[in-house]
């Protein structure tokens, strides 16, 4: 029976030629999550599909499936933003790799998850408008651990249960996702990360604000490299792998 979609929107998340001419595209759409699709002639300069295939393009696609077990296949592809300062810009370009990255390692093909796609939409279109990207970053990470159902707990110590008072350091524990008031972590070495009254404050208002609302919030400064550093040690925790382009990121911030 073949499956029909037609003027999806979609991100491009990966390509890799396939034989002569062709091209298979990786894509995040809008209600039907990851999807790979065959794009005929794609190779060749085709003018249906000609500079509309780069990584974090915005598209709206329409595939077909012809029967089960066959692959899906690329009919149109119309651009709605090609996004191109991603392109130009190195620390753009950087930040959209470690999500496009992020993007690939926690989905698998069609698991369906919309807020996924309008965080993924909302992070490179506003990299693209020229938002710090750092910042964006920041942001992004705290939604994906919410949206994946990873949200770190900054309500409450892990040891003594109490709430700790926003204008007091906690420490962070990356490998649990938690953290430890001041009064429990004296005196032990806990191997948290120390984080300021700031970037805990931060990190809970933006845990509590949908997609939508991310604009509003502009880390900077420490809270901004508090809220980085956690985020990277703890995916790296969660997902036992290390992001290429976050490490190219630190060269470059620190040439
Ligand atoms: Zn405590």
């Amino acid at each position: 029976m073949p499956v029909i979609r037609s003027d999806l929107p979609a991100l491009v998340l990966d390509s890799h030629d396939y034989g002569e001419s062709d091209k298979i595209v990786v894509f995040y759409c809008q209600d039907v999550g990851r999807l790979s699709a065959l794009a005929r002639g794609a190779h060749r300069s085709k003018k249906r599909f000609v500079n509309k295939l780069e990584l974090f393009t915005f598209l709206q696609i329409s595939y077909s499936k012809s029967s089960v077990g066959s692959l899906f296949m690329l009919d149109e592809a119309e651009l709605v933003n090609s996004f191109i300062s991603l392109r130009t810009d190195v620390t753009s370009y950087l930040v959209a790799s470690i999500i496009r990255e992020y993007m690939l390692l926690t989905t698998r093909e069609t698991s369906d998850d919309d807020q996924l796609f309008q965080l993924a939409l909302w992070a490179l279109h506003t990299l693209n408008i020229g938002v710090d990207q750092r910042q964006v970053l920041a942001l992004f990470m705290i939604k994906l651990f919410d949206v994946l159902g990873y949200r770190p707990d900054f309500t409450v110590c892990q040891s003594c249960g109490t709430t700790p008072a926003e204008e007091k350091e906690v420490f962070f524990n990356v490998r649990s996702g938690t953290v430890t008031c001041r009064n429990c972590s004296a005196g032990q070495a806990s191997g948290g990360r120390l984080l300021a009254p700031g970037a805990t404050k931060m990190i809970r208002a933006v845990q509590q604000q949908p997609v939508s609302r991310l604009n509003r919030f502009k880390p900077s400064g420490a809270v901004l490299v508090q809220m980085l550093d956690c985020s990277h040690r703890y995916s790296r925790h969660l997902f036992q792998r290390d992001i290429h382009s976050w490490r190219e990121l630190d060269r470059v911030s620190h040439r």
